[in-house]
């Protein structure tokens, strides 16, 4: 296997604007060209993509070194009223969990339901049950790709950073997509280096080291109100201070991929990740003891 490298890769959430084709093959290439390293295949709105395109771009992806993730669809819901709906969310989970692997994305994030009627307690329970179940045949089936449960934004949908670690804590398989726009607009207060800081610290009290050194990241600039997330920005348009964010992260030593999800996609990615190369390079060399 290949090492995974020290520090933040940066790429974006979907087809970069600027690509010419609405490909997700032909985003492969473009997020390369245009000078990042990572891409989020957008299954979004349901599992549209075939056998053959899925082979072809996990080869994109070997060939031109960027490192694919997916996003589940959005209307997955594991604590559904509805047990027909609850068995249906969680096939489609492990079907996007299938064909992220058959893309060549390494790891899969999904937003896990919504509270509903349900107490946090009852919810936290029926997704925990469901996640067994699905972590159990993508074992018994060895799909290589990891399942990555996202700290969602609203107050009325499952995965609080304390909920989100926990699971993960609890379900031998399962990892955090840590979105920090979402923390930040369902928390309010989560927007200081230290406050970063201190989440990044707490994922490594409760998952261990490993979990900052293989991290799976969301950004964007958040709108928001007392309800939580309203809808996504540019980081320049959001009060998220994101160069406090950039320095914790580098801090606590932090690898794996960062996606961007701003409305401005290629744009902010790039700029984040200038912007954390030049802090890196201001760093100074550790001094010989
Ligand atoms: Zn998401």
């Amino acid at each position: 296997m290949t090492p995974v490298p020290e520090g933040l890769l940066f790429g974006v959430a979907g087809i970069p604007h600027s690509c010419p084709e609405d490909s997700s093959l032909r985003a492969v290439e473009h997020v390369l060209q245009s000078g990042l390293e990572a891409l989020e295949l957008e299954f979004v709105q349901g599992l549209k993509m075939g056998p053959e395109t899925a082979s072809q771009v996990k080869q994109a992806s070997r060939r031109h070194q960027i490192r694919l993730s997916a996003h589940a669809p959005y209307f997955i819901n594991l604590n559904a009223e509805d047990r027909g709906k609850r068995m249906q969310s969680q096939d489609l989970l492990l079907n996007s969990l299938r064909l992220a692997a058959a893309a060549g994305a390494t790891d899969l994030v999904f937003h896990a339901g919504y509270y509903g009627l349900k107490t946090p307690e009852e919810t936290y329970l029926n997704i925990k049950d469901s996640l067994r179940e699905i972590l159990s045949i993508a074992r018994s089936e060895k799909i290589a790709a990891r399942l990555r449960i996202e700290t969602m934004g609203k107050k009325k949908q499952f995965g609080s950073l304390d909920e989100v670690l926990s699971l993960c804590r609890e379900l031998e398989g399962l990892f955090p997509c840590l979105d920090f726009a979402h923390i930040f607009a369902r928390e309010g207060r989560v927007n200081s280096y230290r406050d970063f800081y201190q989440v990044l610290k707490k994922v490594e009290k409760k998952l261990g080291r490993l979990a900052l050194k293989q991290a799976h990241i969301h950004i964007s600039g958040v709108k928001y109100n007392q309800t939580g997330e309203l809808k996504h920005l540019n980081l320049e348009e959001s009060d998220l201070r994101f160069d406090e964010w950039l320095q914790a992260l580098d801090d606590a030593g932090v690898s794996g991929t960062v996606i961007c999800e701003s409305p401005s996609l290629e744009a902010d990615a790039l700029m984040l990740k200038n912007l954390y190369h030049n802090l890196r390079e201001k760093k100074p060399a550790p001094q010989p003891r």
